[in-house]
């Protein structure tokens, strides 16, 4: 569950790693009220949505008057933000973080991320903050340095000295001291909130010499947000894809993607396997989507309408293995849902195991159209033909 900067700051207050004073507005009326209780000018003017980049899509304006906060956020609030993170139709902005502006001397990113290759959390720091980390690992991958942390011991002192003492130049003494205690700081938020990833980029050492945090980023891990109840409600439904959305209310797992071939599959490991079968074959998923072993009829329709409600797709692959879900469950739900909606693309189904003569019965007397593949090979050379 991604956290908005918004939020992640006000974990930040809380735990001691300094970020600017600010207030989160819907709409250009309160930016009167706000102005009157944060430090300025300069302020800062910041899109709230799940998307990194927003410096360089006009998401985030420096503002010298109370007027041109105004007209940032009324600007920022009136057109879909278009990022490198969030395709070319862009990303709603609901709500808008008015800061007090920082006079920045340096940046540097800082975060901690789960290296899933060694099962360690790892802490990465570099000194060329603000900019596309990925950029600058890739060009110049000196300047980003590691620390793995030992789960036994936790984060060590000398690993924040060992990360802090290679900067040149050096920062003066206390600045150093405030730098190593957000490196410890931020390895407690990861620990304490079950994250994926805490990240701060820009982290900035401010023409006073202090350290702040002037961008924030969190990710909890979904599987342990059991843990943290009071959490929950920062969850932001509008950040999710709208398809996603619809699939949640079901307790359809439903991951959207980029290709074209939508596919219906029953069982995490039969949907992976079926995905790659689609890209061997030459053409792309659409979606991940698994009906779960015990699948209703309803979940079956809700997910072949999801499926169908996706414009890009142009051809559907069924590909079920009945165990625990019957293949005459499925073909009553797939028919369920074409009595629904109008389906306009190839259908191709591969149906085994339980039940599986009645399944094919029940689709073969029906008036849907749809192609039959005895194997999973056989399905990929007519997914193939469609794509
Ligand atoms: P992102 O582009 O979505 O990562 O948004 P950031 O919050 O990282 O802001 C982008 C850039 O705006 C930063 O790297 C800074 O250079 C600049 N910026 C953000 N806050 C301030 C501020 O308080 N003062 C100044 N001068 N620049 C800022
Ligand atoms: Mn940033």
């Amino acid at each position: 569950m991604k956290l908005h900067e918004y939020q992640a700051k006000e974990v930040f207050r809380k735990s001691g790693i300094p970020v600017p004073n600010g207030v989160v507005v819907a709409s250009t009326d309160e930016v009167d009220g706000v102005i009157r209780q944060i430090n300025g000018p300069p302020w800062v003017v910041k899109a709230q949505v799940h998307a990194g980049g927003r410096g360089k899509g006009g998401g985030v304006r420096v503002a010298h008057s109370p007027d041109n906060v105004k007209t940032a956020t009324m600007d920022i609030l009136s057109h879909p933000l278009v990022t490198k993170q969030t395709g070319p139709e862009g990303k709603k902005v609901l709500r808008v973080l008015i800061e007090e502006g920082a006079e920045i001397e340096g940046e540097y990113y800082l975060a901690m991320v789960m290296d899933r290759s060694k099962a360690r959390p790892v802490m990465i720091f570099s000194p060329a903050g603000g900019m596309d980390i990925e950029e600058v690992a890739e060009k110049t991958p000196g300047l980003v340095q590691r620390e793995h942390v030992n789960m036994q011991v936790g984060w060590m002192p000398y690993q924040g000295r060992t990360l802090a003492y290679r900067l040149n130049p050096q920062p003066g003494p206390d600045t150093l001291k405030e730098l190593m205690a957000v490196m410890d700081k931020l390895y407690h938020i990861f620990i304490d909130y079950d994250c994926s990833l805490v990240e701060i980029n820009p982290l900035v050492i401010t023409k006073q010499g202090r350290v702040l945090a002037v961008d924030a980023k969190m990710d909890l891990d979904d599987n342990a947000l059991f843990r943290h109840k009071d959490m929950r409600g920062l969850a932001d439904p509008m950040e999710k894809d709208p398809l996603e959305r619809e699939a949640d209310k079901y307790g359809i797992n439903y991951i959207r993607l980029e290709g074209n071939i939508g596919a219906m599959v029953n069982g995490a490991g039969l949907a992976m396997a079926t995905m790659d079968v689609i890209k061997m074959a030459g053409a792309e998923p659409a979606n991940f989507l698994d009906v779960g072993g015990g699948a209703s009829e309803e979940m079956i329709t809700k997910g072949f309408e999801i499926i169908t409600r996706d414009e890009r797709v142009k051809a559907i692959l069924i590909n079920i293995f009945g165990g625990i879900l019957r293949c005459d469950v499925l073909a009553r739900g797939v028919l369920a849902a074409a009595k629904k909606i109008e389906i306009r693309v190839p259908l191709i189904v591969r149906l085994e195991g339980t039940n599986v003569e009645e399944g094919r019965r029940i689709l073969e007397e029906s008036d849907l159209e749809f192609l039959v593949a005895k194997d999973m090979a056989e399905a990929a050379e007519l997914v193939a033909k469609q794509g």
